[in-house]
């Protein structure tokens, strides 16, 4: 594996940025130091692969590119054709899907662009809350999409905090939504698919399924897949999929034919200008990795990890919302530390320990203050952490997360975050040529 590109951002040898712009570079080198020696528990963080760093920063970025491979508004694409239809196979073969659209700058835009391909405006869609696990995308008061269209939200039940598929039925039933959101960035639990159709076809709504979160998971088949059920599947790449940020929107062979045409023309030109073609080349990356034995381990063990350190949490008196987790993350409810998300987050980032506040079920605080936290296992799974450090995390987190913090404590767990990070460093800076050098 070449790392050379890699060695360019961390070092000042070889680099043209640390001469012509060294202001850019030292905050590059900063930040690239501050990751090294940081903890990365945001559940939708994750770090790349040198090949796919690559690929982002390539001549590619000198492309400009409009339309579809043989509807371009520029010469000059025949290399470019070559990648743009391998990133499509490659997202095919990954998702088993029909059909593929690698174009969306981010899994926002093609949300957008789902609801421009299928609606007019005034239509009504029905999402997952935002303070139930939603994303902001799924109908958030203040983001386009609510604008244009009538936003309507279904809660997780207030007992066991799981998605309440009968309930959510019941209000399909009364608000006859032309659109059904299935999906969420913090939702612990698997989510099922099949059951969403059949809500979505009793009341004649479409489905689309936003898996950003999970598609990695999906990749490995080690979540179930939506596929086969949703009308429209969307995604961001650069979650558990571990690939650049950016979209992509796929469908099965049931839709692919009647509706690829008018999603391809909601994302070009409907929503978007010019292809990020080096984008694409970094997702095609991506999407080949993903089709890698190895990655099916990789996403094996961001479960475990996320398994393991849910008991420990629990073992340590904390609340996680649902009990539990199935997936990559966990939102633990801070009330009964007496601890709000915001103050949890500042202390933990005070030790070198990176997660955000989060909103809980029904909670009762504001959205900037929050009453607990989200917790995720992709990023440090990639940086090669298993049971030891997942047991040593909840212990850390115990420690902080308690009213009787100490200056020493404070020390003891900055101490232990910066041996933990210097035993798994996030790429081998020696050993150039050394496939092994990247811990996936
Ligand atoms: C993160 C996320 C998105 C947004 O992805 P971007 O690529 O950042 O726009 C959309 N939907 C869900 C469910 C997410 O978790």
């Amino acid at each position: 594996m070449n790392m050379k590109f890699w060695q360019t951002v961390g070092k000042h040898s070889n680099s043209v940025l640390s001469k012509t712009d060294p202001e850019i570079f030292s905050i590059v080198d900063r930040e690239n130091l501050r990751k090294n020696n940081t903890i990365e528990l945001i559940a939708s963080a994750n770090t790349v692969s040198p090949a796919v760093l690559e690929a982002m920063g390539s001549e590619l970025i000198n492309k400009v590119v409009e339309g579809y491979i043989g509807q371009r508004y520029f010469s000059g694409c025949t290399e470019i054709d070559k990648l743009e239809n391998l990133a499509i196979h490659r997202a095919k073969q990954v998702f088993g899907a029909t059909y593929a659209n690698v174009q969306p700058h981010s899994c926002s835009q093609a949300n957008q662009s789902v609801h421009l391909a299928l609606m007019k405006p005034g239509d009504s869609f029905l999402g997952m809350d935002l303070m139930h696990g939603g994303h902001l995308s799924h109908g958030a008061r203040t983001t386009l999409t609510a604008h244009h269209y009538t936003s309507l939200s279904y809660p997780v039940s207030r007992e066991d905090e799981y998605l309440d598929y009968d309930q959510i039925l019941k209000q399909a039933k009364e608000v006859r939504p032309k659109l059904i959101i299935a999906g969420a960035s913090a939702y612990s639990r698997t989510i099922d698919f099949k059951r969403f159709r059949d809500i979505a076809d009793q009341v004649g709504a479409f489905l689309l399924v936003d898996m950003a979160h999970i598609a990695g998971l999906v990749a490995a088949g080690l979540h179930p897949s939506p596929i086969a059920h949703a009308h429209i599947v969307t995604s961001s790449t650069q979650k558990t999929l571990r690939g650049p940020r950016g979209g992509i929107a796929l469908m099965g062979k049931e839709t692919a034919n009647e509706y690829g045409h008018k999603l391809d023309s909601a994302i070009f030109p409907g929503l978007q200008g010019a292809a990020h073609m080096h984008t694409i080349a970094a997702k095609a990356v991506a999407l080949e990795e993903a089709l890698q034995p190895d990655f099916v381990v990789y996403q094996q063990n961001v479960l475990d990890n996320a398994k393991t350190l849910a008991e420990a949490l629990m073992q340590s008196g904390f609340r996680l919302v649902s009990g539990g987790t199935d997936n990559h993350l966990m939102i633990l409810d801070l009330r009964s530390q007496g601890m709000t998300g915001k103050e949890a987050e500042e202390r933990l980032e005070n030790v070198g320990i990176t997660v955000n506040k989060n909103l809980i079920p029904y909670d009762l605080q504001k959205p900037w203050i929050c009453s607990g936290i989200r917790i995720g296992t992709a990023a440090v799974t990639t940086r090669g952490f298993g049971p030891t450090e997942m047991h040593a995390i909840a212990t850390m987190l115990d420690k902080i997360l308690n009213k009787k913090l100490t200056a020493q404590i404070i020390q003891e767990v900055r101490h232990q975050v910066s041996i933990i990070c210097r035993h798994h460093p996030l790429h081998i800076e020696e050993d150039i040529d050394n496939e092994h050098s990247y811990r996936a």
